[in-house]
């Protein structure tokens, strides 16, 4: 083996322990959210409209979770478009 093709494979090796390390974390912290799920919002923390409890809606409301604040928001898609228009506007300044 060269020590190029050596050096790779350490490389790789570090590589799959960092990415082991991160999953890891994600886990602990989706761990910790799951611990905030009884505080999440049943509706829009922005319009205040209901959150229907389907599939679709999990994948298309955006839940943001501050862990140290002990605090959970739920943005409808609407309020997401808005923001992100707000954003842009913002930017265009
Ligand atoms: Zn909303």
């Amino acid at each position: 083996m060269t020590d190029k093709k050596h050096q790779k494979k350490i490389k790789r090796a570090k590589k799959k322990k960092k990415e082991k390390a991160q999953a890891q974390e994600a886990q602990n912290k989706l761990k910790k959210q799951m611990g905030m799920f009884d505080k999440l919002p049943e509706v829009c923390s922005t319009c205040e409209a209901d959150f229907p409890k389907t599939r679709e809606a999990h994948m298309t409301w955006r839940v943001v979770v501050k862990p140290e604040k002990e605090k959970v928001w739920l943005f409808c898609p609407d309020c997401q478009e808005n923001a992100k228009k707000l954003v842009e506007k913002q930017n265009e300044v």
